[in-house]
């Protein structure tokens, strides 16, 4: 198993991650704030008339864990207000206060809790205990109390994880075994029928018995992430190993190339095997963050590499292709194909589909899930062991663990160059990871190890059987994946299509390597060249088609 190294001994430095997670802390935890407080999100918390949907308090306790992993001032007064709500007996939903408990399958109150609760292990773990992590925990007491005789469960999976994340920041075992009880109990099954099915909230069968991830692409993913919390807490290997197969299953057949999730706009889910079509591709930004927490999760705690690969694909393409360049809107779904231009629209945003970024939704989970998951990014980058310091994800940081401590310089993912310099070290020998290149040995301040990650663009194909994009053709460079981009005006990219024999041609511009590749339009005989840009910036200069996957000559 890894240590997983928090904020402290992970700081990010000015590059792709860095940037972003300024971003965050200068404009999109204040943008989260000021939409919430204008829709009256937080004056729920304040007994003022209800407003928003039924799981609006679950965006405030989002929003707050951002705050605490940022160390945000702000956290404060907003924790304040929250705690203020709080009844006699622990119980604290602004919706069904005087009403509570009564609908399982869409009430979402434990739903609610599992946000709450991990914000404040959030501020647990970054400033230690506060009014806040009191009310945490008089919450979680009061689920415990009420939940853990009963059969019941949440129809959105979260509060297994927060529960076992309560567990190790408490070290009371109460939590950790009622999210014990809570993720045996799906598939009881334990909830009512409801018009999407039982697999919607994957109540369709056991944790242990699902052989792929299916129903809701969040849920799966929450869900998930609690599982494999509880299997590592409670040393049950076969529960593990159940989510490892479901996870390989998921990537291999129902994931797209960006990593995104969910390929059916009808009850947020997964498709069947192979079913992944780019132009109605799903693919919610909050599943992409689950999937991330999940893939971090099984890196953890069995140390294969290839949950790291997936974390990093899907976070450079998905969760860094949802906020704009400004910070101030974002994607909701994340289509590999547009066939439309979108519309801009100001304000709350009534849908969560379309082509172009919105600044609220109303249901705005994308936000907030962007806000604490760029808040914590330090905490994904490294991991260490007694053998010394594995890094994920190359970018300018610097890192220390048991006595070790790197600088790493990068330019990474545009360059493969990845430089890590050591600080301090102490006498014994350590291993110094980045990826899959290693070195064990003594290191002295001023070493250097470095290494080339390969970043030259290629040509990757389908599976066959993804009938949608069979005979296409993507490209990708390093953990980036590219897409054809054709503002209003630009070429149609309709009846585009490319020849996979020519290597893509890099053409820097602004820091950003884009990409030329030869191409030509069906029924023209006359060639032209075509500009992809890395996907995760498409629909940063207004209304536009796109397309990843292109057909091949
Ligand atoms: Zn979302």
């Amino acid at each position: 198993m890894l240590t997983p190294l928090g904020l402290d001994a992970v700081r990010l430095s000015p590059g792709f991650w860095g940037d972003l997670r300024e971003l965050n802390q200068e404009v999109i935890i204040g943008h989260c704030l000021d939409w919430m407080e204008k829709l009256g999100w937080i004056g729920n918390f304040r007994g003022e008339p209800a407003r928003g949907r039924e799981f609006a308090d679950s965006e405030v306790y989002k929003l707050l864990e951002g705050m605490a992993w940022a160390r945000d001032p702000r956290f404060d007064e907003l924790a304040e207000t929250v705690v203020a709500a709080q009844e006699p007996d622990g119980y604290l939903n602004t919706r069904w206060s005087g009403d509570r408990y009564r609908d399982f399958e869409w009430g979402h109150e434990l739903y609610c809790y599992g946000h709450m609760i991990q914000a404040g292990v959030a501020r647990w773990r970054t400033s230690g205990e506060h009014a806040f992590t009191d009310t945490v925990r008089r919450v979680a007491d009061h689920v415990c109390q009420r939940f853990m005789d009963s059969a019941e469960v949440c129809g959105h999976p979260e509060i297994e994880m927060a529960l076992v994340e309560l567990y190790r920041v408490t070290g009371a075992e109460r939590y950790l075994e009622m999210a014990r009880r809570f993720v045996e109990r799906r598939g009881g099954p334990a909830l009512a029928e409801v018009e999407f099915g039982r697999a919607y909230f994957q109540d369709d069968m056991s944790v242990r018995e699902a052989e792929v991830f299916r129903g809701h692409a969040v849920r799966a993913m929450y869900l998930a992430c609690g599982t494999v919390d509880v299997a590592v807490e409670t040393g049950d290997t076969e529960l593990l190993a159940a989510v490892e197969a479901q996870w390989e299953r998921t990537i291999a057949r129902r994931t797209h190339l960006t990593g995104g999730m969910g390929s059916r706009h009808s009850g947020e889910s997964f498709g069947d095997d192979f079913e992944l079509p780019p132009d109605r591709a799903y693919s919610e930004t909050c599943a992409a963050v689950g999937s991330v927490m999940l893939s971090h999760r099984l890196l953890l705690a069995t140390g294969r590499r290839r949950y790291a690969e997936q974390a990093e694909r899907t976070l450079y393409n998905v969760v860094a292709a949802s906020p704009a360049s400004d910070g101030r809107s974002f994607f909701y779904t994340n289509p590999l194909q547009v066939r439309v231009p979108g519309q801009a629209a100001e304000g709350v945003n009534p849908r969560a589909e379309g082509a172009l970024r919105a600044p609220w939704f109303a249901v705005s989970c994308c936000p907030n899930n962007l806000a604490r998951t760029f808040a914590s990014l330090p905490a994904y980058v490294a991991t260490g062991t007694s053998e010394g310091i594995q890094i994920h994800h190359p970018t300018p940081s610097e890192i220390s663990h048991d006595g070790l401590e790197l600088r790493v310089e990068t330019g990474y993912p545009w360059e493969g160059g990845v430089a890590v310099h050591v600080v301090s070290a102490p006498a014994e020998p350590r291993r110094i990871s980045v990826g899959e290149h290693a070195d064990l040995r003594v290191w002295a301040p001023g070493d250097v190890f470095a290494v080339d990650l390969d970043v030259r663009p290629r040509w990757v194909r389908p599976d066959p059987r993804v009938d949608a994009v069979r005979g296409c053709v993507a490209v990708e460079r390093g953990p980036l994946v590219y897409c054809a981009e054709s503002p209003e005006g630009g070429p149609s990219l309709e009846l585009v299509h490319v020849d996979a024999e020519v290597p893509p041609q890099e053409d820097v511009v602004d820091g950003v390597v884009e990409l030329d590749v030869q191409a030509a339009t069906l029924g023209e005989a006359e060639e032209l060249t075509l500009r992809l840009v890395p996907y995760h910036r498409w629909g940063n200069r207004g209304p536009a088609t796109m397309r990843v996957w292109m057909p091949g000559m």
